[in-house]
């Protein structure tokens, strides 16, 4: 085995383009084993998130992103990393598609922007639409969704906004559509051509859901009623895509949540700084996103639904892992 050094040392040195290459690879082999299905109708949502990794008071290197922080001593300066992914969602799971590094004081849609411009290039017809949270209804981020044919949908927050003033006025006076679905009822608008988004030449549409949802509460032995409000600016028409499917899209936005991030660091150490060098942990990360999609699609397409319902998915993790371990020409059987 070499030792830890080395590897920091060998992945400093490696070209990316060459690892995102293999991560493509593998979507190319999905693709033409029709492995990847749509997932509501026929959309083919590419989500985007932005997360931090790792940050440190005392480490940087010429990667690192800087802030000043007020801690019981005083204001120290902090580093940390962040980096952009974008996950593709299909019907039984998800491909993690290719991430992009924050760099030093960069925001994050500088590099979503960066990111989106070469999954476009690279990944032309694998989704039709791109998903993101509030700060991807970005101007410039969005009018580069639709110069290349996608749809784009994002959480419309701000209060501020004129869109968001504009809609919430139409809102008072147009009738709302119920729906029940899963144990929760959602109210809906869904109104279409909005043109109040300044930096924006299209037009736009919105959609609001008020969710109620009612929630046991064991120790107070009573039932408590859950109220959330959600509210999506799109340009995917009434036409290709009703209410009901677009909300169900907004939602899908949580799955890099909980199955990208949060299994990458609980399950996979991905915030581990294994050398703190802006390249090793590139690779690092890259290394990891394709291990990722290989083993879900080991599972999910290797494994027999019968052998799969009878473990959990750690336990052919840890089989995976016990390989390693074991001299070769010996295998599980
Ligand atoms: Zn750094």
């Amino acid at each position: 085995m070499p030792s830890a050094r080395s590897i920091g040392r060998v992945a400093a040195g490696m070209d990316v383009d060459d690892l995102r290459a293999l991560v493509h690879r593998h979507y190319e082999r999905r693709r033409r084993n029709k492995s990847l299905h749509p997932v509501i109708g026929e959309i083919r949502p590419l989500i985007f998130d932005g997360h931090e990794s790792t940050s440190s008071y005392l480490r940087c290197c010429r990667g690192c992103s800087q802030r000043r922080v007020t801690v019981a001593e005083g204001e120290r300066v902090q580093y940390y990393h962040r980096y952009v992914m974008a996950m593709l969602l299909h019907g039984d799971g998800c491909l993690l598609l290719d991430i992009e590094p924050q760099g030093p004081g960069e925001g994050e849609s500088t590099a979503a922007i960066r990111l989106l411009k070469r999954l476009v290039a690279r990944y032309p017809r694998a989704f039709n639409a791109v998903i993101g949270d509030s700060l991807y209804l970005n101007p410039e981020f969005c009018r580069l969704a639709v110069e290349h044919g996608k749809y784009f949908l994002a959480v419309l927050k701000d209060e501020r906004r004129d869109l968001l003033v504009d809609a919430r006025g139409l809102f008072e006076c147009e009738s709302s559509v119920r729906l029940e679905s899963d144990k929760k009822l959602y109210q809906c608008w869904d109104i279409e051509g909005f043109t109040t988004w300044e930096q924006f030449e299209y037009p736009v549409r919105v959609v609001r859901s008020i969710e109620t949802s009612t929630v046991r509460r064991w120790l107070a032995d009573e039932e408590q009623e859950m109220i959330s409000e959600w509210i999506w600016a799109t340009n995917i028409p009434q036409t290709a895509v009703g209410t009901e499917a677009i909300i169900r899209i907004g939602h899908a936005r949580w799955r890099i949540e909980n199955n990208g991030f949060n299994e990458l660091v609980n399950e996979w150490n991905a915030d581990h700084v294994y050398k703190h060098e802006p390249n090793a942990m590139l690779v690092f990360l890259l290394l990891l996103l394709l291990a990722y999609n290989v083993f879900h699609a080991f599972i999910s397409l290797n494994v027999k639904p019968q052998l799969r319902a009878r473990h959990t998915t750690r336990h052919f993790a840890k089989l995976v892992a016990a390989e390693f371990y074991i001299p070769s020409g010996d295998h599980f059987t």
